[in-house]
């Protein structure tokens, strides 16, 4: 396995009705199976999943949370707005969206736009890829897989990694369970998140600042098989149960 990772470089800054996949088929001579990797960030750019900062009016919530996390009441309400599941409040807001994913002040981003501007998660990260890929083909007629990502905080751990909020043509989990390992003894729980394992190395090759780079592509990448199945259902989540408990 000789897997090949590289930047997409020299892609503009997007603006919102750019047609991010056709800005990247220009810079990019996709083969089948390959693995492009989009920053969730210039995706939202590009639809214009944005908000004015000075256009947003917070309510008692939000004031109450801004005081506490001491952040502006009117970000804090965008990210409610964001929010299906409020799981924590301070130090900071951590909720759950309505695809699923699970973040730190619902992924809403104020960096690498516009002063006053706040960039949103698309609100169907899954449709999302699913459209990346459609359009790369009817572009290229390559079929590319996508994952499209963000930078998340994690639990128990510091610093942040590249997340898969968005995944089509690949399962988000490589499904292990039933196979022996090499003493012959069957694997029971093994079940890998092969898209944030995919999204945490085009993260890497990302950076987090000024360097560009919102698209990263995988050749090489061998295929596997899974399900879908990347969040805990309700009565599985022990962590969200726990801080559940702590805001009621
Ligand atoms: P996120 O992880 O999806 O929230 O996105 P980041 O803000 O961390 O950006 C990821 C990468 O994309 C970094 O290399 C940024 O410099 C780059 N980036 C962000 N916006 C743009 C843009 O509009 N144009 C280009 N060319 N690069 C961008
Ligand atoms: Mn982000
Ligand atoms: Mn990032």
């Amino acid at each position: 396995m000789q897997i090949e990772i590289a930047p997409v470089e020299g892609l503009p800054l997007i603006k919102e009705g750019d047609d991010l996949p056709a800005l990247i088929c220009d810079l990019v001579s996709f083969e089948d199976g390959d693995i492009l990797c989009v920053a969730s960030s210039v995706f939202s750019k590009a639809k214009g999943y944005t908000r004015v900062l000075a256009s947003i009016t917070p309510g008692e919530r939000a004031e109450r949370i801004g005081t506490m996390c001491g952040e502006d009441a009117r970000f804090i309400q965008a990210v409610l707005d964001e929010s299906s599941d409020i799981l924590l409040e301070a130090p900071f807001v951590l909720s759950e969206l309505a695809c699923g994913h699970v973040g730190v002040r619902a992924g809403v981003d104020q960096s690498n736009v516009e002063d006053g501007l706040l960039i949103l998660l698309p609100p169907d990260p899954m449709a999302a890829a699913h459209e990346i890929r459609e359009r790369v083909a009817g572009i290229t007629g390559k079929d590319v897989r996508v994952v499209l990502t963000d930078t998340c905080g994690r639990s128990f751990r510091r610093g942040q990694t590249g997340t898969a909020i968005g995944w089509s043509g690949m399962t988000a989990i490589r499904d292990y369970r039933g196979d022996t390992d090499l003493f012959g003894h069957v694997l029971k729980i093994t079940e890998e998140a092969v898209v944030d394992e995919i999204a945490g190395f085009a993260n890497f090759v990302m950076g987090e600042s000024n360097r560009g780079v919102p698209a990263v592509v995988f050749r090489n990448c061998p295929r596997w098989t899974g399900h879908d199945a990347l969040y805990f259902t309700a009565d599985e989540d022990i962590t969200r149960a726990a801080l559940k408990k702590m805001i009621q």
